[in-house]
């Protein structure tokens, strides 16, 4: 019996109506703002936060939130006309604060949401791959993800679920779920391999050429840790930059990973640790695969760009 199953099946329900939130932004078309680290943001980002915050708020108002979202200086009466209309026709009410509930960090806690309302901003700025991921950490350690994937391959909204101990499992484009599990692919010059499409650097490139792997996909957003997960690929290589990295980026796809069977470990083949909204790594890049692939690209990644 699940420990957390009203804890899943609320995210569950929350990343699929905010997945609603985003498409509608998608087609009416968004405006983007560049927050105070230079990265953009979107009123839809806002408004799927603004959502999803107001809903734990009124279920699990002890618990406490870590979320991506901060700066309300950015809605003005413009972005909040459209957020009203955007709530109006998709049926959600009683939304009105919404700057205090973009803001809203719930009650200090050893229970923490993570909550990234739209993961890669900028794939869905230009009709790419996005996600909404949702994790809870108790004491730092992840119990559950749940991340939805408004246009995974071709099989529409797909929502994956994982569950500290209990396994992965995805419902692709409204069908029941179903386990999934990890490729067992163990010959690394076939294997499949993820890349970020706006934050890769040239080394994962030239480590996929080194070794002469071919079927290689580029992609924004965790729905890379979805595609090693469910087996569609077996490694995804992610470098990162100045150490610079966020539990809402990374609890919810570490754990469906793990869950289904494969690894998520930095290039010194630790496993990511979370501490409030800081994923910490020691050595500069995360390294996902389905397990068998594991140590083999771990140890020709720090031979061949790594070693000193
Ligand atoms: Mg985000």
């Amino acid at each position: 019996m699940s420990q957390f199953s009203k804890e899943i099946s609320l995210a569950v329900d929350l990343v699929r109506k905010a997945s609603e939130i985003t498409e509608w932004f998608k087609k009416k078309g968004v405006e983007t703002y560049l927050k105070k680290d230079r990265s953009p943001a979107t009123v839809a980002d806002f408004s799927s936060q603004i959502y999803i915050l107001h809903q734990l708020m009124e279920e699990f108002p002890k618990d406490q939130v870590i979320a991506e979202e901060s700066e309300t200086g950015l809605i003005d009466d413009h972005s909040a006309k459209q957020i009203n209309e955007c709530f109006t026709q998709l049926d959600i009410a009683n939304i009105s604060d919404l700057k205090n509930l973009l803001n809203y960090r719930g009650q200090k806690s050893s229970r923490q949401w993570t909550i990234d309302p739209i993961d890669g901003t900028k794939g869905f700025m230009k009709g790419l791959k996005y996600a909404i991921g949702i994790g809870l950490m108790v004491n730092s350690d992840t119990k559950i993800s749940v991340i939805s994937v408004p246009e995974y391959k071709k099989n529409g909204l797909t929502i994956f679920v994982a569950e500290q101990g209990q396994g992965a499992k995805a419902s692709y484009g409204g069908k029941d779920f179903e386990a999934i599990h990890v490729s067992d692919h163990n010959n690394l010059k076939k294997a499949r391999l993820c890349q970020s499409l706006h934050y890769d650097l040239p080394w994962v490139t030239q480590f996929a050429d080194k070794l002469g792997i071919e079927k290689r996909i580029k992609m924004d957003s965790m729905a890379k840790f979805c595609l090693v997960a469910d087996g569609s690929y077996d490694l995804y290589i992610k470098p990162i930059m100045g150490f610079r990295a966020f539990t809402w980026d990374y609890a919810p796809g570490d754990l469906l990973v793990r869950e289904a069977g494969g690894r998520v470990t930095d290039l010194d083949e630790e496993r990511l640790t979370f501490e409030e909204e800081k994923c910490i790594l020691k050595a500069p890049g995360i390294i996902t695969s389905n397990g068998a692939l594991h140590d083999e690209v771990a140890v020709f990644i720090r031979d061949k760009f790594f070693s000193i």
